[in-house]
């Protein structure tokens, strides 16, 4: 077995939404690094530009577009003029997302729909229209970033948990749906990585003590520490997206250092 070859992607488009910074950023330049030439979006245009610059700074030669995952209309634009000018688009990462931390009593209804939007309507939205475009290539792999609030609860996560939730059973449908047509849909539960995202939650207190929750997550997770996403994402989401993984179908597989199992 070549294992060199088992995990090329030389050859491959991949797409990884969200990709300007953060996880999203990580996961794409490993996959340029197997070999696969990389597309992302971000919101604003500002943030591609910036991502441009990140992507350019750690050699890898990105290509980004200014879209909003909850826009429909623009995503199927965005997927369909991509492969009618680079061929395919061989791997979507749906890693877009975003947290809202409001305590469930105090959010209104439409902040919750905000997140399940963006982090379960958004994947479903790539995923439908990148779908057709796999099944003519003869398949594809999709891959969505799901959490550990895939499987657990948590204060102020009503919303996240919710859509996290909801984008495992996504993956399973998608699998049991389209894995007739050699489509792979799988999910990676990344446990707390330090990003943008949770920024906040190392900050130190006002009195310079850590922050509770930084210590939480270190005694909570094993590994007693946060994630790394170059380090800790960049081999799960090539294992995803090559043929090492043509039989792995409707799983997600937990990279958070042992957190679930600590439970
Ligand atoms: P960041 O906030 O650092 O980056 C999020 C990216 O998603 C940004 O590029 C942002 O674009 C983009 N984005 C957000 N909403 C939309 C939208 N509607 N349309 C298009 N792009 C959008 O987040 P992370 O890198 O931390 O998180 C990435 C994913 O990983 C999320 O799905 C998150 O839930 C998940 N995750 C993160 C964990 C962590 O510990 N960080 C743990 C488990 C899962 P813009 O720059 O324009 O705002």
């Amino acid at each position: 077995m070549n294992g060199g070859k088992l995990f090329s992607l030389e050859g491959k488009n991949a797409f990884v939404t969200g990709g300007a910074r953060g996880l999203g950023f990580a996961m794409a330049c490993g996959l340029a690094e197997a070999g696969a030439a990389v597309f992302f979006n971000a919101r604003s245009e500002k943030s591609v530009a910036e991502g441009l610059t990140d992507y350019r700074r750690r050699g890898v030669e990105a290509r980004g577009y200014p879209c909003d995952v909850t826009d429909e209309e623009a995503v199927a634009a965005l997927f369909s003029n991509l492969c009618g000018e680079y061929g395919a688009i061989d791997i979507l990462v749906n890693n877009a997302g975003i947290i809202n931390r409001t305590p469930m009593t105090e959010m209104s209804a439409e902040e919750f729909r905000r997140v399940v939007d963006t982090d379960l309507t958004g994947p479903f939205i790539a995923a439908k229209a990148v779908i057709p475009l796999m099944i003519k290539r003869g398949g594809g792999k999709i891959i969505n970033i799901c959490g550990i609030m895939s499987e657990v609860g948590r204060e102020t996560a009503a919303a996240y948990a919710s859509a996290k939730g909801g984008l495992k059973m996504l993956t399973k449908n998608i699998a049991a749906e389209y894995g007739g047509c050699n489509i792979q849909c799988n999910g990676i539960g990344p446990g707390y990585m330090a990003t943008a995202l949770n920024e906040s939650l190392r900050e130190k207190m006002p009195d310079g003590t850590i922050n509770p929750f930084d210590r939480f997550i270190r005694a909570q997770t094993p590994a007693g520490r946060w994630g790394d996403a170059a380090e800790d994402l960049a081999g799960p989401v090539v294992f995803l997206a090559s043929k090492a993984s043509d039989f792995v179908n409707g799983q997600i597989l937990y990279v958070d250092g042992g957190f679930l199992s600590y439970l």
